[in-house]
């Protein structure tokens, strides 16, 4: 498919105005595009890095229009907007990246069908409406088993470890309240992720392939490039996955990788990602940057330099808190700040990069400085 190429000083509409969307907003103007924000936060991070911001919530259709109508393209920072809505818009504004990826993504179950039509290796997984699914969860899939609701779940939420027969309770108790799907729990040895952005007439840009650890479901670091031989074959695997959905712009999938190294595609973040942000300074372009020329239609660069070994670090507020009175020290911590009011422990408050030769090295420093943390 091919869209239109818009000229600098075009606009570009960014529903969300969270770190993803002022970071995608600050790669817009370096290209000197202007941006207009939607945000019901007030307060949120993208609001002081944009031309002009529309405080509504994201399904106010008056505040949508106002959007369409005062930009040359739009695109979001995250996938829980109604695919419905966004639908609407896309039959009078432009927006190259469509609805459909939205659709099938913020729905675990049909994003889980969808990767398994497409041919990728996913982790057994079931439907749960009722008790009796989860019984059945039980037996097929064995103990322990991941229930995960179907929409709205993010680091973490919504989820619940089921060991053995007596965690059931809470498991009711959370598909009392929404539908869920019962997933299989792996043995991990590693997680990784690609990023990989699609331009104009399905020009494909890897980003190289990403090390994560998380730390209670939230991501804690990313190791680059990632100590693992499974590159080509995350690759094949995404390639499947973009033959399967309409994308434009920055994408993420999230893998697996068991003890036997054998590699599973967790899930997909149709927007840039926590785990792409050591782009920003470690690679010649950026998970935003590409983003920016793909959603505005201008060709894309062939493959994307790592200009150095980088090891990224999350900010939660817990981590500022131990964290935050050494950054005077540490010019080289490339720490970004994304302007939240509200400091909470597990909130995502910023990020920092560390380029390196060494990531193994870099690694084990920089876990000896976030010793204090909780784990
Ligand atoms: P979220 O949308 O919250 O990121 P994920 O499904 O990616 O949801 O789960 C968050 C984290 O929880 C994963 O990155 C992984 O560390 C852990 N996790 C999720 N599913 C499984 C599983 N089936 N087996 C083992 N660990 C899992
Ligand atoms: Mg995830």
């Amino acid at each position: 498919m091919s869209f239109n190429k818009l000229k600098f000083g075009s606009t570009i509409g960014i529903i969300g105005g969270g770190q993803l969307g002022k970071m995608m907003a600050q790669s817009a103007q370096k290209m000197g595009f202007k941006v207009i924000v939607l945000d019901p936060n007030e307060d949120s991070p993208c609001r002081y890095v944009a031309h002009q911001f529309i405080h509504a919530n994201y399904d106010d259709e008056q505040a949508l229009k106002e959007l369409g109508e005062s930009s040359d393209v739009i695109t979001y920072e995250f996938e829980n907007i109604s695919s419905q809505q966004l639908k609407q818009l896309t039959e009078n504004y432009n927006i190259p990246q469509g609805y459909q990826a939205i659709q099938l993504l913020q729905d675990r179950l049909t994003e889980k069908q969808t990767l398994k039509d497409a041919g990728t290796q996913i982790v057994p997984f079931l439907q749960i409406k009722n008790k009796q699914d989860l019984y059945q969860a039980s037996k097929e899939l064995g103990y322990p088993f991941i229930v995960k609701t179907r929409f709205g779940g993010y680091d973490g939420k919504g989820q619940i470890l089921v060991e053995n027969e007596s965690n059931l309770d809470e498991a009711i108790d959370l598909i009392s309240n929404q539908e869920c799907v019962a997933e299989q729990y792996l043995d991990i040895d590693k997680e990784v992720s690609l990023t990989v952005t699609i331009g104009n007439e399905q020009q494909t840009t890897y980003f190289p392939l990403q090390e994560n650890e998380h730390r209670n479901q939230i991501l804690f670091k990313t190791v680059v490039p990632a100590r693992s031989n499974k590159e080509n074959e995350a690759r094949k695997e995404v390639d499947k996955i973009t033959n399967a959905i309409h994308f434009v712009g920055t994408f993420t999938v999230e893998f697996f990788i068991d003890k036997e190294n054998n590699l599973y595609v967790n899930e997909i973040a149709p927007r840039p990602h926590n785990s792409g942000h050591y782009s920003i300074e470690a690679c010649d372009f950026s998970q935003f940057d590409t983003h920016i020329l793909a959603v505005t239609g201008q060709r894309l660069p062939q493959q994307i330099e790592v200009l150095k070994p980088a090891v990224m670090m999350n900010l939660l507020g817990r981590d500022l808190d131990l964290l935050e009175n050494e950054f005077e020290n540490h010019p080289e911590w490339h720490v970004h700040i994304y302007g939240k009011s509200q400091r909470k422990p597990d909130r995502k408050m910023g990020h920092m990069t560390l380029l390196t030769d060494d990531v193994n090295q870099t690694e084990q420093y920089m876990l000896m400085k976030f010793e204090g943390r909780d784990k």
